[in-house]
């Protein structure tokens, strides 16, 4: 099989409908896109290194879904409606089961957000995957890191931790073991391997919100990246974080690696003001994501964590840095 046998085969889809943003799609020497009047294009590039981001062995469909997912959960933290993505792909071989496996995977969550593949490059090489994403948003209401303001209140979606006691377990980590048991459950590693990008809140949030982005590097981490870009600092409330059940068996310090430093999880962390609780809650229902409140926008700067009982946390708040 040839780079262009390869490329109709597996990525080049013959009768699939295309969604009208796509005027011209894989196959020529451009995609061409037609975004909606007056929207601004919003764009985002991921690459998941073999080794780095995903372990050998991962199956080639959570591959596949995984590669879009995390590039679909930047344009939902952005507040972005999808329009297509393109897809450059280092191959060690043409591995005719993988890539159908992959293409699958990669295929059927670009299906459910109405996200065509119009483009990408295919060459031989360790395998390395490179989606770039091309989402837009109504003017003025795109999610910035900088956007967040003293008084708001400081929220998060769905519940943390999960995907990083995955990996611990994948790993063989003797705490996540013991917590977990001798099996992976299902639901638990699909937390890891198959995020699902949070892309109807993130739209119902343009507006409401004012700043956000996707976790992806660990909520004490990432969330510096707001608090450092708008000029803050926060107080968050430990008891408030979610505690998803696999989470529960932990002893205290492995539980706040995973709700805090734990990567991986793809639930949008937001600001607002006080004045939208009502919307904020309103477009938690239209998209069917829970969100919950965990803290407060303040002028102190930093980050303050605080237990149940009001005493401050000592954490080092780190966030995965792959130069560090
Ligand atoms: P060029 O020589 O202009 O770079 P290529 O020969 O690399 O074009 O690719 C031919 C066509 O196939 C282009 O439309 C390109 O976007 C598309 N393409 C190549 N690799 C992929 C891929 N992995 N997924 C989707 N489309 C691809
Ligand atoms: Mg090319």
């Amino acid at each position: 099989m040839g780079e262009f046998e390869l490329i109709r085969r597996h990525f080049q889809r013959a009768g699939v409908a295309q969604p009208t943003q796509v005027l011209l799609g894989v196959g020529d020497d451009c995609a061409l896109l037609q975004p909606t009047p007056g929207h601004q294009l919003a764009v985002s590039t991921d690459m998941l290194v073999e080794g780095r981001h995903f372990l050998a062995d991962v199956g080639p469909e959570a591959l596949g879904h995984k590669a879009l997912a995390v590039n679909l959960s930047d344009l939902a933290a952005m507040g972005a409606r999808p329009l297509g993505f393109t897809l450059a792909l280092s191959l060690p071989r043409a591995d005719d089961a993988w890539l159908a496996g992959f293409a699958r995977g990669l295929f059927a969550l670009a299906d459910a957000h109405a996200c065509p593949l119009v483009g990408g490059d295919t060459t031989r090489g360790p395998l390395n995957l490179c989606i770039t994403v091309f989402g837009e948003v109504t003017p003025s209401r795109a999610l910035r890191r900088d956007a967040a303001r003293v008084g708001d209140d400081l929220y998060v979606s769905g519940r943390t931790g999960e995907a990083r006691l995955a990996l611990e377990w994948l790993l063989g980590t003797p705490w996540a073991r013991a917590a977990v048991g001798t099996m992976l459950p299902s639901d638990l590693r699909a937390r890891l391997e198959r995020p699902m990008p949070r892309l109807a809140l993130g739209r119902a949030l343009a507006g409401v919100a004012h700043a956000a982005l996707d976790l992806s590097d660990g909520l004490a981490g990432d969330l510096g990246h707001i608090l450092r870009a708008s000029g803050v600092g926060a107080e968050l409330h430990l008891a408030a974080l979610p505690l998803a059940p696999a989470l529960a068996a932990l002893p205290e310090a492995e539980r706040q690696t995973c709700l805090l430093g734990g990567g991986d999880d793809y639930e949008l962390l937001f600001t607002a003001p006080p004045s939208a609780r009502e919307s904020v809650q309103a477009a938690a229902q239209a998209s069917d994501t829970g969100v919950t409140r965990i803290g407060a926008i303040t002028d102190q700067p930093g980050l303050r964590l605080l237990a149940a009982d009001g005493q401050a946390l000592r954490w080092q708040a780190v966030g995965f840095d792959h130069f560090a």
